[in-house]
């Protein structure tokens, strides 16, 4: 699809044109990724951050949040309870918090696979280089880091540079890849001055990466943050922050990368408790997050207000997300549950590479 029909797709709100869109994204899915839901235990392990961000919670200006950092020993407690519920991966995220050092996040990620033997999920923002290669020589298996929003203008605006060094995703996206992770992106959905075009844009940009995991949330305004002060402009190109334009793009997603996987974000579910995270698995979506942070820190991760409270205190295990899934007609995925698009790609490179071999010999 190019720009001009995916644009014009995001902007086609004509009774029918949703649910049609959202049918044939599920169709690709299902023929591509097929009826298995995985389930990944999301740990979000700080909510310090030394950035700015204007649209999020953690942002450091942000006094009046509590700030608290995990030790090792809570983080791998959090993982054993995922291992436990019958979750493959384990996925580790925090605000861009220099208390989380290389050492500590190496030293974190071999006690995972030493206990569990999960697969590891990153999602710590942007890190050095050096980092990166030595948590993926630890066993790091795959990063997220959502580029946000491709507009530079807007992106620079309401991602402000750290002192000294400028912000660049999508070369962090590239060292991931290059450095054998599997790699996830994905945009906010209605930040104040985004366009249509910039939507369709960013998911363009989506294929031109490859990515193998696509993450995309409405944009919820948080009161204590710059943006939770701004007013949308009247522009009709000015995209909404609502569940449905975030499923049109999920549901997009899908259709330009069959082979990805694509969560039903927590965002989904924080606009719509009741209906948000099968929504989002009807519109292309085959991945839920549950979260497994220690239930007394979860108020203190507010990336935006409203998250969704714990389901099942008792056990940790989110059991609702299974009913949901027997609902629909879907299952729950058991192991790792690699993104296809990921194993396709190494095959390839493997056999790229013993090919080259044999016409060395
Ligand atoms: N520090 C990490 C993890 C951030 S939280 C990083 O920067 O990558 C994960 C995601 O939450 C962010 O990538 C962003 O897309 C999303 N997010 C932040 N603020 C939000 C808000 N107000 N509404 C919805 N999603 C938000």
């Amino acid at each position: 699809m190019g720009r001009a029909e995916l644009a014009g797709r995001l902007r086609n709100t004509a009774p029918g044109a949703r649910a049609a869109l959202f049918a044939e994204a599920d169709a690709v899915r299902r023929a591509a990724v097929g009826d298995t839901v995985h389930l990944r235990g999301l740990v979000e392990i700080s909510s310090h951050c030394a950035r700015a961000c204007h649209y999020c919670g953690l942002n450091a200006n942000n006094q009046a949040l509590p700030r608290y950092r995990l030790t090792i020993a809570e983080i791998t407690a959090a993982a054993q309870a995922a291992a436990a519920c019958g979750y493959g991966t384990v996925v580790l995220q925090g605000g861009e918090d220099p208390g989380l050092t290389g050492d500590f996040i190496s030293k974190t990620i071999s006690a995972i696979k030493r206990e569990t033997g999960l697969a590891v999920t990153l999602s710590l923002g942007e890190r050095d280089t050096d980092d990166l290669i030595n948590w993926r020589a630890k066993g790091a298996d795959r990063y997220l880091l959502r580029f946000e929003t491709g507009n530079r203008d807007l992106y620079q605006r309401y991602h402000p540079d750290l002192p000294g060094r400028k912000s660049d995703r999508l070369a962090q996206l590239q060292v991931l890849r290059e450095l054998g992770y599997e790699v996830g992106s994905g945009v906010l959905v209605g930040l104040p001055g985004q366009t249509y075009d910039d939507l369709a844009a960013d998911i363009e940009l989506f294929s031109a990466l490859r990515l193998d995991m696509v993450g995309v949330g409405p944009f919820i305004p948080h009161p204590a943050t710059p943006l939770g002060r701004t007013p949308f402009p009247a522009d009709a190109e000015q995209v909404p922050n609502t569940a449905d334009l975030a499923l049109a793009v999920i549901a997009l997603a899908r259709l330009e990368l069959p082979q990805a996987n694509i969560p039903s974000t927590t965002a989904l579910a924080t606009l719509n408790p009741a209906d948000g995270y099968a929504a989002g698995l009807r519109a292309g979506a085959n991945v839920v997050m549950p979260n497994v942070t220690p239930a007394r820190y979860r108020r203190q991760y507010e990336v935006y207000p409203g998250k969704p409270a714990p389901h099942d205190e008792v056990t940790g295990c989110d059991h609702y997300i299974r009913e949901m899934l027997a609902g629909l007609g879907r299952n729950a995925g058991v192991g790792r549950g690699d993104s296809p698009a990921f194993l396709a790609r190494r095959a390839a490179a493997e056999k790229a590479r013993t090919g080259g071999e044999q016409h060395g010999n």
